[in-house]
């Protein structure tokens, strides 16, 4: 089943979270001490690259993905404007 091998092999990142032993609702939370404590966090996640990617294609409306928080991914794709988002994010 290639489909599913391939959602396998993309979903293999999240075995490197570095929020994967957290409390998850430190990442849905709403507060801002929160989303400063997880944003801190994911600066130093190895795979964050991939965890953005994945919560800007999916979309993914709510939490923190990616060190972002739901209302700044917002603001990047209405930025991009239906092309690529990715030239957005340094
Ligand atoms: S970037 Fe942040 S939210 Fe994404 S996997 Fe890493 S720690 Fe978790």
């Amino acid at each position: 089943m290639p489909a599913l091998e391939a959602l396998a092999k993309d979903q293999n990142w999240r075995a490197f979270a570095r929020c994967a032993d957290t409390d998850p609702e430190l990442w849905f939370s709403v507060g801002a001490v929160e989303h400063k404590t997880a944003k801190r966090m994911c600066r130093s996640c190895p795979v964050r690259r991939d965890c953005l990617n994945y919560a800007m294609d999916s979309p993914v409306d709510h939490g923190i993905w990616g060190g972002l928080t739901e209302r700044e991914r917002r603001r990047i794709r209405r930025q991009a404007g239906g092309g690529d988002w990715r030239r957005l994010v340094a």
